[in-house]
């Protein structure tokens, strides 16, 4: 358990990570290398941890979108390879990251520009891989600038172009996602036959590396999988994966509440029998009841969508939100506050102040406040845990 003070923390289970990623060893070719993607402080469970586990299970290659998570892993002391997915703009920044050995993705023959500037300037090799637009339009070369750049940048001995890569829209859609390889692979080609062989080719994310074992080439950027999710979509589930994260928190308030009592702001839940109103400290600050308001994928996504929201509206019980205490799951009421949540539990229940709540909250929405303990009953590396659970937030620890 946590130290006393804290109504609120997060649980990770490091023994699960690392199940995830023996599971995904099983489909993983002994020559296609595993790059771990840890973006966004690794889909929440924080990036330090979760790199320095799989780096001292072999894990040699990471990625993030940015610098800045690039260099927070470069400063806690991860030694493997970095690797950047969004582009660098200026010069100062593609510095630091050659500087600091970090991998970058070329996006357009401008920042080519930049990068061959810096990279002049310090005496310094740069490593490099060419991201290649095929269907996502987020950003990539297509085939002409692709070959430019490579033109341009085999000019500069301290630049190593190492790698090539795209990024699937829509694995889901099979002929989508063979007509972007495809043409992935034609650009592949086009630079073949003038001359540049870049070494490392990758096309895929954890769907595509489920659905499609022609396109592991010879690495795979994973990251919903080793956070023990199956991506979205309808297809078999051939990893048995674990789910390392709990948020988790306690009550601080019961109090018995008669039938008929109106629950939280704007009366929006009318009890319908007596019962006990637990409240917990954790509120939309905290994540809870967050969600992305994207659109949906299609018309029937926009139904199903709707029809959930309009059950939950009902108080169908299968579309309310729950939290589980000893067990047991309990239907959240009335409009989660900013700080808080009302709990309706009924009259016989067995439960009491200072009882720990498993509480569902989004792990890429919480809040970077809320504190991680992580578990682990092996060999947490340098964490020093014995069967014992470690408190680490952010990149205090080393590597
Ligand atoms: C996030 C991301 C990945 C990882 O995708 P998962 O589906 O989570 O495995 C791979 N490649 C790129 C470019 C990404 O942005």
């Amino acid at each position: 358990m946590p130290a006393p003070g804290y109504d609120k923390w997060i649980e990770i289970d490091l023994d699960a990570i690392k199940s995830n990623f023996t599971e995904i060893k099983k489909i993983l070719d002994e020559d296609v290398r595993l790059i771990a993607v840890v973006k966004a402080d690794a889909y929440g469970h924080g990036a330090v941890a979760v790199a320095q586990l799989l780096y001292n299970n072999g894990v040699d290659f990471f990625a993030v979108s940015y610098l800045e998570e690039a260099l927070k892993l470069r400063n806690a002391g991860l030694k493997a390879s970095i690797m950047l997915f969004c582009p660098l703009i200026d010069s100062e920044d593609m510095k630091q990251a050659v500087e600091n050995n970090v991998v970058i993705s070329i996006t357009s023959y401008k920042e080519a520009e930049i990068l061959n500037e810096a990279a002049m300037r310090l005496n310094k090799m740069a490593r490099v891989h060419l991201k290649i637009e095929s269907g996502l339009h987020r950003f990539g070369l297509n085939e002409e600038e692709a070959l430019e750049v490579c033109r341009y940048l085999s000019g500069n001995p301290c630049i190593y172009i190492e790698g090539i890569y795209t990024h699937m829209a829509y694995a889901a859609d099979e002929k989508y996602t063979e007509k972007q390889f495809k043409h992935f692979m034609q650009v592949v080609s086009r630079l073949e036959r003038e001359g540049f062989d870049i070494p490392i080719k990758h096309c895929a994310n954890s769907t595509v590396f489920l659905r499609y074992s022609h396109m592991h080439l010879n690495a795979v950027r994973i990251g919903t999988l080793l956070s023990g999710q199956h991506p979205l979509g309808k297809f078999e589930k051939r990893l048995n994966l674990k789910d390392p994260y709990k948020f988790k928190s306690r009550i601080i308030s019961i109090k018995e509440v008669s039938k008929g009592s109106y629950l939280g702001y704007f009366k929006t839940y009318r009890l319908k029998k007596d019962a006990k109103i637990a409240v917990i400290p954790v509120g939309f600050r905290d994540g809870l009841a967050l969600e992305v308001a994207n659109p949906p994928v299609g018309f029937i996504d926009f139904l199903k969508i709707t029809a959930k929201r309009f059950l939950a509206y009902l108080n169908d019980p299968r579309y309310c939100m729950k939290v589980k205490i000893k067990g047991k799951l309990y239907p959240v009421r009335g409009k989660v506050f900013m700080q808080m949540a009302l709990v309706e539990l009924p009259l016989e229940a067995e439960i009491d102040v200072g009882d720990e709540v498993e509480v569902p909250v989004r792990k890429t929405l919480t809040s970077d406040n809320v504190p991680r303990f992580y578990i682990s009953q092996g060999e947490p590396g340098k964490l020093e845990a014995d069967n014992r659970m470690v408190y680490l937030t952010g990149s205090e620890e080393g590597l």
